[in-house]
């Protein structure tokens, strides 16, 4: 592998994608038509009153094998450059 190179450690593929999975609670207001301050005639799902943020996990996950490397791409302003990555992928995750 060369340096400038990532790939999975189980299966050397270098098909890696981040994922970003998040879990949001919507809420909508009830009033005298249909839930939600916003909704007249019916409840349109993204004309919401309010929306919290209950869950998220980052990772990136081989394609190929399913293997996943837990990782907070967003935490860090600039992003996350290639050592970054390198270091997430060499770890030693015991699953
Ligand atoms: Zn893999």
């Amino acid at each position: 592998m060369e340096a400038n190179q990532i790939a999975c450690p189980s299966c050397n593929s270098n098909n890696l994608t981040a994922k970003y999975e998040a879990k949001y609670v919507y809420s909508y207001i009830i009033d005298s038509n249909a839930p939600g301050l916003k909704n007249d005639q019916e409840l349109l799902p993204f004309l919401y009153d309010n929306r919290e943020q209950v869950e998220s996990t980052q990772y990136i996950k081989c394609e190929n094998c399913g293997r996943q490397f837990p990782c907070f791409f967003s935490a860090k302003s600039n992003g996350i450059d290639l050592n970054d990555l390198q270091k997430v992928l060499s770890y030693d995750h015991n699953e």
